[in-house]
């Protein structure tokens, strides 16, 4: 038998590579909400991953519902059979779905997802004799993916501005970024503020040639639990409908329950055309992704010939069986309903910090999607100076104390250091005061 020992090279450098030469320990087992090194170390997972770790680790009912399917056959390519996991989980999650939003397309992850919403939208369109329309407006900071699609209508110079001659240059419109605006609106008027400037945009761009418009209800890796004001959302749906574009709601991060709806958008009774899901839709048991689309959208393209798209993965019956098991435990445990009670008591805890360390400018979120940022001055808002590499360091210290904290200073746009606060949607009352103690001291020694 082969023995794969591991071995490094001959400098004992790995042959392993991510995006920078940073290494971290390596893991041996995760269990709930907390992670351990192989040193025996633990870690309290503060952010789910990437929001992606939802129903927390090693679930005993995935991991038996995966275990069973196994036995059973764990890859088929669909165009020689379809199979029942993908069947059942395609027919749960329209369940969840607002009328109509009922057709499922299953890939292996977020950028998928986007990918697909977008030659979808476009598909659609030239099916319906509007072939005229390609242009996909999106906002600035945003993150929808790092495929060349998904990172053209990603609003983040530092993701794509080596692809820059690859891209096809898509129009951007700022995301809602209120909490930044020092002015004499009210909430409610600078929501409306925002969204009209996506109907000056279409009107610059040309109406006839504007396709869609691509949001995340709740803001992530971006902008930080970015949430508008209610009146942002509404008038977004209107202006879509006014000049026959079509809405595509990126909820890879924001979906699959961890704001306390299964979709963001649910808060705000707005209905997309096109969902994209994946992260806490699988929640780290496999690799999984779905684009949700409107029927109406699919019909005519079905009709036309045929969707013109599609991953070897998509929708192979082990990941759907394990998305079935992790959507099983989301609703028989009521873990949105948790998301945002403890959600509430974790971002009523954020906040009261900032009582403490004039340096936290703003908490913000939607149930266990919550996020802190960083300032200079409470006043005016001014980021902390980029020398002062605060979304590094703070990350650091909470590591060392055996928290996880996910952080971005955007770049391009308006700047700023954020960090999500997104433990699994299982974690306890008790588990935050865990969070609150690790991050408090954190702080403290980011102070000094
Ligand atoms: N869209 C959003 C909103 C995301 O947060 C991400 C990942 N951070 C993606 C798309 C891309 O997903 P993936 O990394 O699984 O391709």
């Amino acid at each position: 038998q082969h023995a794969f020992s591991g071995a490094r090279g001959p400098d004992g450098e790995s042959h392993l590579f991510y995006q920078t030469r940073k290494r971290r320990p390596p893991i041996d087992r995760a269990e709930g909400i907390y992670i351990w090194d192989r040193a025996g170390k633990r870690y309290l997972d503060g952010s789910s991953g990437a929001m992606v770790a939802n129903i927390g680790h090693s679930n005993p009912r995935v991991l038996e519902a995966m275990r069973r399917q196994m036995e059973k056959a764990t890859f088929a390519y669909r165009l020689h059979f379809e199979n029942e996991p993908a069947e059942r989980l395609a027919a749960a999650t329209a369940e969840l779905m607002p009328e109509g939003l009922d057709k499922v397309f299953f890939v292996s992850g977020g950028s998928e997802a986007v990918e697909s919403a977008l030659k979808l939208a476009r598909q659609y369109a030239v099916a319906t004799g509007q072939a005229q329309r390609w242009k996909v407006v999106s906002r600035y900071p945003s993150y929808h993916g790092g495929t060349l699609g998904a990172l053209a209508v990603t609003g983040m110079a530092l993701m794509s501005a080596p692809f820059a001659p690859m891209l096809r240059d898509m129009p951007k419109i700022p995301a809602p970024t209120c909490y930044l605006d020092r002015d004499s609106l009210t909430p409610e008027e600078r929501g409306l503020r925002y969204a009209d400037m996506l109907a000056d945009e279409i009107e610059r761009q040309g109406p006839e040639t504007v396709l869609a418009f691509i949001m995340e209800p709740v803001g992530g890796a971006s902008t930080g639990a970015l949430v508008a004001p209610d009146s942002y959302y509404a008038r977004i749906r209107e202006i879509c409908d006014r000049y026959g574009i079509l809405l595509i709601h990126d909820e890879v991060m924001s979906g699959a329950g961890r704001t306390g709806r299964f979709l963001a958008s649910e808060h705000w009774g707005v209905k997309p055309d096109i969902v994209t899901l994946s992260k806490g839709f699988a929640a780290g048991y496999v690799p999984l992704g779905a684009m949700v689309a409107d029927r109406r959208l699919v019909e005519p393209v079905l009709d036309a010939g045929g969707f013109v798209h599609g991953h070897t993965y998509a929708g192979n019956p082990l990941a759907c069986a394990a998305g079935l098991a992790v959507l099983g435990e989301v609703l028989d445990n009521d873990l949105m309903g948790n998301a945002e009670r403890i959600g509430g008591l974790l971002e009523a805890e954020l906040k009261g910090l900032m009582a403490r360390y004039p340096f936290i400018g703003d908490v913000r979120g939607k149930g266990l999607m919550l996020a802190f940022e960083l300032v200079a001055d409470r006043d005016t808002m001014e980021p902390l100076p980029v020398g002062h590499d605060a979304h590094n360091r703070l990350v650091e210290i909470a590591y060392g104390k055996g928290l996880i904290i996910y952080s971005r200073r955007t770049r391009g746009g308006r700047k700023g250091d954020h960090f999500m606060v997104c433990p699994p949607m299982i974690a306890t009352a008790a588990q935050v005061g865990e969070i609150m103690d690790m991050l408090t001291a954190s702080l403290d020694e980011f102070a000094e």
